[in-house]
């Protein structure tokens, strides 16, 4: 497939939806483990606001889409995570202002915007055991995908490999000093939970893109 438009973007958020929804369990187990037990019943909960929104919604562009799942995350779900995750959704958007249809390389940059934001935002850096070091992973495997091709389905699945294997990467990192500072040595072994929810997301976004 190479470019989805608004309809195709919808189906593939509410199906990148249900999946953070179903994963609740395990980052709840991780976060409990290594941070303060909140992340899966965050998620989801910002997860669902969105499926509500976007079955009762109809948007005019991929922008407006985009645009409301990010409000959505900011308003329902609270705590930094859902800051970091709406800015995911919100920081991207100028790149794809006036299109109809997103490409690979409109996904590529959308989703860089949305991550150099994140970045900026929560300060973090790679190696700190946070969302980050999946999401900089994606975003380089995008990147290193686009000479090769242009569709979006293989460009969302480039992403979703680089933040499956930054997950791996973050079970051997300790969390910031500051951060689950209480369980630095118990989070060994185990990945980010943020870092997880990125692949979850990345990962549903391209199934429901390439099951159309
Ligand atoms: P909270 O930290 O408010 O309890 P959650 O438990 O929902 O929020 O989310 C925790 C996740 O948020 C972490 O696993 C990490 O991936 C991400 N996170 C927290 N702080 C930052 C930050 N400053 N930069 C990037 N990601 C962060
Ligand atoms: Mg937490």
């Amino acid at each position: 497939m190479n470019r989805a438009d608004t309809a195709a973007l919808k189906a593939a958020m509410i199906t990148a939806a249900e999946a953070i929804i179903a994963a609740e369990p395990e980052l709840t187990r991780i976060d409990m483990v290594i941070g303060d037990g909140d992340h899966g019943i965050g998620m989801k909960t910002g997860f669902t606001a969105i499926r509500r929104e976007l079955r009762d919604n109809e948007y005019p562009t991929p922008y407006a889409l985009f645009h409301a799942c990010g409000l959505c995350l900011v308003k329902s779900m609270g705590g930094s995570s859902g800051v970091l995750f709406g800015t995911l959704f919100i920081g991207g958007l100028e790149t794809i202002r006036d299109l109809d249809s997103l490409d690979g390389g409109d996904m590529c940059a959308f989703l860089s915007g949305g991550i150099d934001a994140v970045v900026r935002r929560g300060k973090a850096k790679a190696g700190d055991k946070t969302m980050v070091d999946a999401l900089l992973p994606a975003k380089e495997y995008m990147r290193r995908a686009l000479p090769e091709t242009r569709d979006i389905d293989r460009i969302l699945e480039a992403a979703e490999r680089g933040a499956l294997e930054g997950v791996e990467r973050s079970k051997d990192m300790l969390p910031r000093l500051g951060r689950s500072k209480g369980f630095r040595e118990n989070a060994l072994g185990w990945p980010d939970p943020g870092a997880v929810s990125v692949s979850v997301l990345l990962g549903g976004l391209k199934r429901g893109l390439s099951v159309q």
